[in-house]
């Protein structure tokens, strides 16, 4: 089979042609480049979708987190709880900052945050927590925000793989992903489950002193022009960006609906695998499966990707190294740390192709083939 990738951009480009070309070249007859209209529109259409009261709009994720953490106040040295198993722009902020990331393990079965380690993991130092949403699963948020709340912790959610998710309250109440903590992030990176034509970012709160304050840093400190009352940066959406983003915000659920559609054949297809363990799917998360990744029972890993290959089918592991193992962060203890689970799962998870136009052919045909070569391997 030709042409499988883990994300078709092009494929759903063409499905929305007509409308993302007309917004395109609006923009550029309109020549309005830099703030022009459909940041707003679309920065108040994403704040309705989510259930927020504001959402500020910056030049990526990684920028949203590093805004957050600026918008905080927090003063170098002081302590940030995050997971080590993320994608390292989680932690790479933290640091930037002169911040210090403390890393807490993860759970074999969701992949996200264990809360009870992160109450291990509090000090008189911690001034946030960052939980991740990984691969579009919810954390458990009423624990965590509980222990927040308890400890006046902030808590910065790091949505960038799971928007369009939902977390479950045990009363039964939803909210979205990102929309839970004191400030949600997101990336809107191609290949996110919102992505634009390039980069983007954005970042959500209820808060309004916050909203302001995540605004200016953004925006150079300023909020009366060439007045700056604090350092901050130059961070901002294109108003390409945010054209192609308002089309592709009114389809996100549909999206998410296929991206769980194609989750569904994959977990029917690997149910009787025993060397294949499918993601869990805890019942307070509607998962929005940014990838799909399972665990590998039994089997050299690199074979079964190099055999996937053969047959023209992409695979990748996200991530190869966990973050407290990173050159990068040796400076934070990195080899004194002891999570088993995140060291284990780095060594058996791989991620599936997974996006808006997979067909159910190329579904079976990635699943038959992969059902088989493990089976072959485990042998
Ligand atoms: C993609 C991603 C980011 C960073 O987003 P960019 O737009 O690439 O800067 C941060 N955190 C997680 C978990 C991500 O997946």
């Amino acid at each position: 089979m030709q042409g499988l990738q883990m994300v078709d951009l092009k494929r759903q480009y063409q499905n929305i042609k007509a409308e993302v070309d007309e917004a395109i070249l609006n923009v550029v007859a309109s020549s309005a480049f830099i703030n022009g209209p459909d940041v707003k529109h679309f920065s108040s259409e994403l704040a309705t979708y989510l259930g927020v009261k504001h959402v500020i709009p910056c030049a990526n994720g990684t920028d949203a987190l590093q805004i957050a953490l600026m918008a905080l106040g927090l003063e170098p040295g002081d302590e940030v709880i995050t997971p080590s198993f993320t994608y390292i722009a989680t932690v790479e902020v933290v640091a930037l900052l002169r911040l210090k990331p403390v890393f807490v393990d993860v759970d074999a079965d969701t992949f996200t945050m264990n809360i009870d380690a992160v109450r291990k993991a509090i000090t008189a130092k911690t001034k946030a927590i960052i939980p991740v949403h990984l691969y579009g699963q919810s954390v458990d948020m009423a624990p965590l925000l509980e222990l927040a709340k308890e400890f006046n912790l902030p808590i910065i959610e790091d949505n960038a793989q799971a928007i369009g998710g939902t977390y479950t309250f045990p009363d039964g109440t939803q909210k979205k992903t990102g929309a839970m903590g004191t400030i949600g992030c997101t990336s809107f990176f191609p290949s996110k489950n919102l992505g634009c034509y390039g980069d983007g970012g954005a970042m959500f709160t209820n808060d309004d002193a916050l909203a302001e304050k995540l605004a200016m840093i953004a925006n150079h400190g300023q909020k009366v022009r060439y007045y700056h009352e604090m350092v901050g940066c130059n961070s901002r959406l294109d108003t390409i960006q945010a054209a192609v983003l308002r089309i592709k915000l009114r389809k996100l659920d549909e999206y998410c609906s296929a991206r769980r559609e194609a989750a569904d054949y994959y977990d029917n297809a690997f149910a009787n695998n025993p060397n294949i363990i499918t993601p869990f799917r805890p019942a307070y998360s509607y998962h929005v499966f940014h990838q799909y990744t399972l665990q590998l029972k039994n089997v050299d890993r690199d074979k079964v990707v190099d055999l996937l290959a053969e047959k023209g089918i992409p695979s990748m592991i996200y991530y190869p190294v966990p973050s407290h193992k990173q050159n990068m962060l040796k400076d934070f203890g990195g080899a004194d740390y002891n999570l088993p689970v995140t060291d284990y799962l780095n060594t058996c998870v791989m991620s599936l192709p997974i996006h808006t136009e997979l067909t159910e052919e190329e579904l079976k045909y990635i699943s038959d083939n992969m059902n088989e070569i493990v089976n072959q391997l485990s042998k």
